[in-house]
């Protein structure tokens, strides 16, 4: 027996663990394996029942299955089967929303029909909320939620203060804001990737999708090309986020591709856009069908994604357009304290299946909750 290894534990899967055809994913580690078939079939087992090391390996005695049993306990892919996994919390992606309005009302946004007003997260708080997140080391941090970053009278500040904190920014932008100062002063470091929303290399279907007048477009297609002749400084790179539900998608993907392949690479992120859980619904937006299952197998945002608004309030997702689900406030408790409420744990525990689905929860009108862990 292996020091440590208790040998009569009871193991079950854990409910942060599911799978896609490509990827085993962990959503607590955020870690991702490749699905190995053997490792899916004990994790489904596990799943439904519990059972000890010592069984497990009794009926398996290949010192290869012991060794992939090992690996599976060792990355938290099987915990103890009395575990409550519904406090858990680790902040891998962190979205500050720092100023509320965007410049642009892209029709497929609901900003184009409910505009954010102009407010803005007093600096205080921003380093309030870095230096509450101390010991953190988020795969990267955003300062969105809806609103233009740049449009942020202190967005040079919070970068720096990103900066000497070594948490990356994850920059998501619609550029047409971005001069080339400013274009000099991100590559000066601390960036994990840019994501342009830019729809279109169609002039005029650009500021039609977005609703801006022509020199924005010129302004974010003269900025998307000057950062991905850099974009490999970036862990993330340059990142081309395509909107609006059409039937020319796929043309509108391959003119930009082609286009803006020529400065440097490029990833294209088709959106499909969605609904944003009920904020807006028109001929620009994939509708999902009503949801009807009442218990379902998760979503990786309230495991591993911390969401506070420019008040300081911690609210569910970015679906939560109106930021209406608020799980505590930053100024009042620790980041801990609030991810481990009462109503976080219940909100763990409908989204990923340990209890039925309140009605009237955001995530019943959202496609990103998942309805299965093992698909196939
Ligand atoms: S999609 Fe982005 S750029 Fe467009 S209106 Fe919404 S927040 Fe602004
Ligand atoms: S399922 Fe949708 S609404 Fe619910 S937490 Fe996930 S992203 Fe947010």
């Amino acid at each position: 027996m292996q020091p440590g290894r208790q040998e009569d534990v009871l193991l079950k899967t854990s409910i942060f663990v599911n799978a896609t055809e490509s990827e085993l994913i962990n959503d607590l580690t955020n870690r991702f394996y490749d699905p190995d078939p053997n490792d899916i079939a004990l994790l489904k087992q596990l799943e439904r029942t519990p059972a000890t090391f010592a069984a497990l390996s009794a009926a398996h005695p290949d010192p290869s299955f012991i060794s992939r049993l090992q690996h599976l306990i060792d990355e938290r892919l099987l915990v103890p089967a009395t575990l409550d996994e519904t406090g858990e919390f680790i902040p891998h992606r962190i979205d500050i929303e720092t100023c509320r309005q965007c410049n642009a009302r892209c029709q497929f946004c609901p900003q184009s029909i409910s505009p954010k007003s102009p407010d803005v997260m007093p600096r205080e708080l921003f380093d309030f909320i870095l230096s509450a997140l101390d010991g953190a080391s988020p795969e990267w941090v955003a300062l969105n939620h809806y609103g233009e970053p740049l449009l942020d009278p202190f967005f040079r500040a919070r970068v720096d203060a990103l900066r000497a904190r070594q948490f990356p920014l994850n920059l998501f932008t619609n550029g047409s804001l971005m001069k080339d100062t400013l274009c000099d002063f991100l590559c000066q470091g601390g960036l994990h990737g840019i994501v342009f929303n830019f729809p279109s290399l169609d002039v005029a279907e650009w500021c039609e999708l977005m609703q801006l007048k022509e020199r924005f477009y010129w302004n974010a297609r003269r900025a998307l090309e000057r950062m991905l002749s850099v974009s490999e400084t970036m862990p993330n790179g340059v990142t081309i986020s395509v909107n609006a539900t059409t039937n020319n998608y796929v043309a509108r993907i391959e003119r930009l591709r082609q286009h803006f392949g020529q400065f440097g690479p490029v990833k294209i992120q088709w959106e499909n856009s969605n609904a944003r859980a009920g904020a807006i619904e028109n001929r620009l937006v994939h509708i999902e069908s009503p949801r009807t299952e009442k218990y379902f197998a998760g979503c990786e945002r309230v495991v591993g994604h911390l969401h506070i608004s420019w008040e300081g309030k911690v609210y569910l997702c970015c679906q939560d357009y109106d930021q209406k689900v608020v799980l505590g406030d930053i100024r009042e408790a620790s980041f801990g304290e609030i991810m481990s409420t009462g109503l976080a744990r219940r909100l763990r525990s409908e989204i990923f299946g340990l209890t039925a689905m309140s009605g009237n929860l955001i995530c019943m009108q959202c496609n990103k909750l998942r309805i299965e862990k093992f698909p196939g």
